[in-house]
């Protein structure tokens, strides 16, 4: 399973196909991809089962210049598609979607107070409650940033997210507890990997992010948050891996 994200110069479609095709010797049985649109910020999604050649040609056609991918190895709700990453929240004029590599633990009681609270579930996963958790958040007023560091704060378990919304154009939020997550820097260009097989064509300068990191990314700015939401740097490698 793996999580591949890109804020890039041009489509950013390639770059997400491309990373996951990197991913695949990490196993899994589904594959999804969403982006938010250049000008209306729309969020686009495409998702398959089986290979990610498979979601390429699902894919065809769509363009934009910030992305979030996923292959998924099943763990809560069989493979499908409407159990494949990106799971999306939406309403009050707001859509969030989430990628998502891990088990959140306590998705059963969070899944209950969400129903009752009039979130409809679309999928089986453990992994929706987090895109409704930020939707949620979003909908109360936080920008995107505070509303993930508000539903991580709600999440027991284990995790590598990546989360894009209509409502905050040209950003990705990613956190990490207990599931690998790097970033990578380019020149005006940014990414977000599981590890930097998928990255190195684009980039060789990346950063592994430590335990309950939040980082936000933009095509020009990269800010790392700790678990206590101070901001702080992580060291900029150069990876040896050849591309
Ligand atoms: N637990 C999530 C699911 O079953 C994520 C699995 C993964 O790590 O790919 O959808």
């Amino acid at each position: 399973c793996g999580i591949v994200g890109a804020l890039s110069k041009t489509n950013c479609v390639p770059v997400l196909i491309d990373g996951l095709k990197k991913l695949e010797y990490r196993g899994y049985d589904s594959a999804g991809l969403a982006v938010q649109g250049d000008v209306d910020h729309r969020i686009q999604r495409a998702r398959s089962v089986g290979r990610v050649a498979e979601l390429e040609t699902t894919a065809k056609g769509l363009q934009a210049r910030v992305g979030i991918a996923h292959t998924r190895w099943a763990t809560h709700g069989v493979p499908s598609e409407r159990n494949a990453h990106p799971h999306i929240s939406e309403g009050q004029g707001v859509t969030v979607t989430v990628v998502h590599n891990g088990i959140i633990e306590n998705h059963e009681e969070v899944r209950q107070r969400l129903t009752s609270q009039g979130y409809v579930f679309l999928s089986d996963t453990d992994t929706e409650v987090i895109a409704h958790l930020t939707h949620q958040h979003l909908v109360s007023g936080k920008p995107l940033l505070a509303a993930v560091q508000a539903t991580v704060a709600q999440l027991e378990g284990a995790f590598a997210i990546g989360v894009i919304a209509d409502n905050s154009p040209g950003t990705i939020i990613a956190a990490k507890r207990g599931a690998p997550l790097l970033v990578g820097h380019g020149q005006g260009e940014n990414f977000l990997a599981s590890d930097a097989s998928a990255l190195v064509a684009y980039t060789k300068f990346i950063s592994y992010l430590e335990e309950n990191d939040v980082v936000e990314l933009t095509h020009q700015s990269m800010r790392v948050f700790n678990a206590q939401g101070q901001l702080v740097e992580r060291a900029v490698i150069e990876s040896q891996l050849s591309a």
